[in-house]
């Protein structure tokens, strides 16, 4: 059996891992269009920061495929697929025969247009090429202004402020960080952030570039530009979707995948960023290694024998400057459901339930007790009205979340 894979991100690769294990005789090949097979994309902003050495960031030496026996074919995108006698071809030139194929081409940093991206200083995140040559340019910069107040934009801003830099963070919403807080999180965390040397700017956006060689300045929606040698877009991603294209597979936001995560096409599969499932797209790490565990599995066996993909629910953590946040499934930040919050000087909690009582979402911010518990409670354990209320006092026994 030929398994062929385009992508060697988390999914694509966790996929291959999975085929293997479950049929030791398929033949897997995986395109890596990058110089580098996996490496720990979460962990790019230390690589910013100077702090991670570049070894240490991937995550499995070049022997661990051979001892796998998958042949990664690194520095190879695979272009070409024609559907129709099962056939791909890659950009240095194989041609490959395949029995069933897994696209796991995750997204690229979206780039929105008031920014001149050809100008030395303006910079996206997304690949390891990009955090390096970020830390060498802040080496050599006072200044840099965040695109957006998501994680990733805070989570760099924190990085090159540890540097030195004086930063910047302009956020077109009312509060940062809007898909992971509430309005009482995200108070607490911007005075965190401010008191660090941060500048925050909400509602506020970027309205152009200035500069002929290199970037000299940002123009601002609300008049005030702001003189910078570095510009990081944290805008969000876009999922890669060319090869898709080219298949004609069935597209919405991502490509759109059944249960078990096939695509439109019979034996063509899709997962991590790039896929749709009907919980909508992925755009984290755990989502795609959940999802190539599932897909790597379906590619190796027959279809009888193929799993339900279960859908793990998005969570995100945030660490910056020694302060935790977690933030896991749905935080009714316009208090349409019923919670608990529990808030002082330095942390905040809140614990959403749905009409039956069940654990539907939570975060907590600046403090990390509790969060195995409610993490393993999510979606599963319904509780008692009298446990809701303890959830908002200072000292809740989290052993009670059964
Ligand atoms: C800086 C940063 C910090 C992040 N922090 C977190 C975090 O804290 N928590 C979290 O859960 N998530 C985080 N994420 C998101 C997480 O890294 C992604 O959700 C995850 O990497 C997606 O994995 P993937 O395999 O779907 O795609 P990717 O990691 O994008 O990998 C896809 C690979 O496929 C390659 N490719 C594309 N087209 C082709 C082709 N035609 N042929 C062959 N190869 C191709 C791409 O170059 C890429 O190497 C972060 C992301 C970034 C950039």
């Amino acid at each position: 059996m030929n398994i062929v894979i385009a992508g060697a991100g988390v999914a694509g690769v966790t996929a291959a891992e999975k085929a293997r294990e479950v049929n030791p005789q398929a033949h897997i090949t995986v395109f890596c269009q990058e110089k580098e097979a996996l490496y720990y994309r979460p962990r790019l902003p230390d690589i910013v920061k100077g702090t991670l050495s570049v070894e240490k960031i991937f995550a499995h030496p070049d022997s661990w495929y051979q001892e796998k026996n998958i042949e990664l074919r690194k520095g190879e995108a695979l272009i070409e697929i024609c559907a129709e006698n099962n056939q791909v071809r890659g950009s240095l030139g194989s041609r490959l025969v395949y029995d069933s194929l897994l696209v796991a081409t995750g997204a690229e940093s979206s780039r929105p247009s008031p920014v001149n991206y050809d100008l030395p200083g303006v910079f996206t995140v997304r690949h390891l090429y990009d955090a390096m040559t970020l830390h060498y340019e802040a080496k050599r910069s006072k200044t840099a202004v965040m695109m957006g107040a998501g994680l990733l934009a805070l989570e760099i801003g924190c990085a090159l402020g540890a540097m030195g830099l004086s930063v910047h963070i302009l956020e077109r919403a009312g509060r940062i960080l809007p898909r992971q807080t509430t309005p009482g999180s995200a108070k607490k965390l911007e005075k965190y952030l401010t008191e660090q040397g941060l500048v925050i700017h909400l509602n506020a956006s970027i309205t152009g570039t200035t500069g002929s060689d290199r970037l000299q300045r940002v123009e601002t929606s609300d008049g005030q530009p702001i003189d910078t040698q570095i510009l990081v877009v944290a805008a969000g991603v876009t999922p890669n979707l060319e090869l898709a294209k080219h298949l004609d597979l069935k597209l919405d936001r991502g490509i759109v995948v059944d249960e078990y995560l096939e695509t439109s096409k019979p034996g063509v599969y899709a997962a991590g960023d790039c896929a749709q499932t009907k919980d909508g797209a992925g755009g984290l790490w755990t989502i795609g290694r959940a999802e190539g565990l599932i897909a790597g599995h379906n590619l190796a066996v027959p279809r009888d024998q193929r799993k339900v993909y279960q859908a793990v629910p998005p969570s995100s953590s945030l660490k910056v400057a020694g302060l935790d946040l977690v933030a896991a499934g749905n935080l009714d930040p316009d208090n349409k459901l019923t919670g608990a919050e529990f808030e002082n000087e330095k942390t905040y909690r809140k614990v959403v339930v749905d009409s039956e009582g069940l654990i539907v979402g939570y975060t907590n911010l600046g403090t990390t007790a509790g969060n195995r518990e409610l993490a393993a409670a999510l979606g599963k354990v319904k509780i008692k009205p009298e446990i809701l209320t303890g959830l908002s006092q200072e000292n809740f026994d989290f052993s009670l979340l059964k």
